[in-house]
Parts: structure tokens; C-alpha cells; sequence
């Protein structure tokens, strides 16, 4: 249970994000969501999970952007007293490969995926050690474990994701606090629904489960991560990926 548990949760209004805060809310957290902007998609996702769940707020933050980050987190800490769990979910692709990759792409995806979930937990490390207890789980991917041909940017950032986590771990064990990652496969959501059918065929012959995954699926991992279920286990990393990577 996460009864009254305040959970920011970046990425939060669709995708793997919106299965998160949807798990979170069932089992009784207060949802504080952010995305890139207050944008239709945003907002009905905001009514929706309010209808279900109440104590839900939606907060537009650009996380690569140091300045709104803190910003942002002063705001949720002062409209929800506190903050138990922080969720990095908020990621983005520029695939291509090295050699045509541009400084854009190599900038924005480290910018968001890497830079985004440090400057998060920066802006909430200090309330942690306060309150003497906190959880960050990042979202990490199996690309960072394994690497992905036209994905270098992506699998930097996912694999900086999983040392920070560790480190994070480290420094903040003794203060109650638990870093975790989860490392999914292929899930179905709209940053996996662009990939062409014959990409999409050759992943599916590497999953030993042979389906593919659901948003929900990290979403219940995410849950136990953020429970007392899981309070014994910090600095790991959970893959979610039906035996693509073993
Ligand atoms: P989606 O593309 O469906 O959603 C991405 C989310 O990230 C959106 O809510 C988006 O907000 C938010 N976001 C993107 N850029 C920023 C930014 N600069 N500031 C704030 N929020 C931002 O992706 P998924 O749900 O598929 O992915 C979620 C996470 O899971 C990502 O970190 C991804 O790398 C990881 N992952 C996904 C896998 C998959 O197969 N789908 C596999 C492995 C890992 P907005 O709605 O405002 O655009």
C-alpha cells in the first residue's frame, strides 16, 4: 500500500508513465505529475485520474531545464506538504546511427534522460534527507545493459541512468533513502509505436515470453519498488523485458 505516499512522477500523463501514476493512485498515493507542457492530452489525463483517485496535480516542467526543475519541485513540495517517491520516467529517442547522429540528437537525448533524472533527484535529495526517508526509481532501459545498433545517445543515457542509480544508492543508504532502476524491454506505448514491422518482428524473436510488453507491466514493478514490499532492496536494477536481455 502507498496510503498517503506523495509521488512525483515525471512523465506521468501517458505512456509508462500514466500506468505508474494509475498503479500508484490504486494503492493510495497522492499523484503529482509532470510533463513538457499543460497540453488537451495532459489535462484529460489529470481529469481522468482525478475522478479515480482525487489528490492528483499536473505540473508542466521541461526536466532538462535546471531552472524549472527546482522550481517545479519548491511548487509540489509547498502544495503537497512533502514527497515520499520520485519516479524519473520522463524520456525521449533521436535514433541514428554514430556517424549521422547530430549534436541535437546526442544533446537532447542525454539532456532529457540522463541530466533530467539527476537534476530531479537533486531538487528532492535535500527533502529526503530532511524527512529522513525518500525512494527515487529511475527508468532505465534494457538498451543500457545490452546496447541497440542507431540508439548510442539513448544507451548512454539509459546506462548513466543505472550509475547514477547505484551511486545515488550509496550515498543516501544511511539517510533511509532507496535508489532503484527499472530496466524495461519493449513496451507497447508511442515512443515503440513508430518502429517499423520488420524491427519490430527481429525484437520479437529475441523475447523469450514471446509477447510484448505492457505499460502495466513496469507499472506493478514500479508499485513494489515504491512499497515497503520491496524495503530491503536498494542500488538494483529490475528488468522488465520477458527475456529479451539474459
Ligand atoms: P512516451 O513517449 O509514451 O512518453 C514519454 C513521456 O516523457 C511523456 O509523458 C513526455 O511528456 C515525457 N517527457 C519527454 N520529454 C520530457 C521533458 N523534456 N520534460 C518532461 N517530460 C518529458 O514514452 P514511454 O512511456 O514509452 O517511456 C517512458 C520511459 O520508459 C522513458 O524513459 C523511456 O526511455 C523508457 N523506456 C521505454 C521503453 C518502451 O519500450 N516504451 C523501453 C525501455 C525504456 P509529454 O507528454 O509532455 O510529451
Amino acid at each position: 500500500m502507498l496510503k498517503d505516499q506523495v509521488a512525483v512522477i515525471t512523465g506521468g500523463t501517458r505512456g509508462i508513465g500514466k500506468a505508474i501514476a494509475t498503479e500508484f493512485g490504486e494503492k493510495g498515493a497522492k499523484l503529482a505529475l509532470i510533463a513538457t507542457k499543460k497540453s488537451e492530452k495532459a489535462i484529460e489525463t489529470l481529469g481522468e485520474l482525478r475522478n479515480r483517485f482525487g489528490d492528483v496535480r499536473l505540473y508542466a516542467c521541461d526536466v532538462k531545464e535546471r531552472e524549472q526543475v527546482d522550481q517545479v519541485a519548491k511548487n509540489i513540495l509547498e502544495d503537497f506538504k512533502k514527497v515520499d517517491i520520485l519516479v524519473n520516467n520522463a524520456g525521449i529517442t533521436r535514433d541514428n546511427l554514430l556517424a549521422r547522429m547530430s549534436l541535437a540528437e546526442m544533446d537532447d537525448v542525454i539532456d532529457v534522460n540522463l541530466k533530467g533524472t539527476m537534476y530531479m533527484s537533486a531538487a528532492f535529495i535535500k527533502s529526503f534527507v530532511k524527512q529522513r526517508s525518500g525512494n527515487i526509481i529511475n527508468i532505465s532501459s534494457v538498451v543500457g545493459m545490452m546496447g541497440n545498433p542507431g540508439q548510442a545517445n539513448y544507451a548512454a543515457s539509459k546506462a548513466g541512468i543505472i550509475g547514477f542509480t547505484k551511486t545515488i544508492a550509496k550515498e543516501y543508504g544511511k539517510r533511509n533513502i532507496r535508489c532503484n532502476a527499472i530496466a524495461p524491454g519493449y513496451i507497447e506505448t508511442e515512443m515503440t509505436k513508430v518502429l517499423d514491422e520488420g524491427l519490430k518482428k527481429e525484437i520479437m524473436e529475441t523475447i523469450l515470453l514471446k509477447s510484448l510488453g505492457k505499460p502495466e507491466d513496469v507499472a506493478k514493478v514500479a508499485a513494489f519498488l515504491a512499497s515497503e514490499d520491496s524495503g530491503y532492496i536498494t542500488g538494483e536494477v529490475v528488468k522488465v523485458d520477458g527475456g529479451m536481455y539474459v
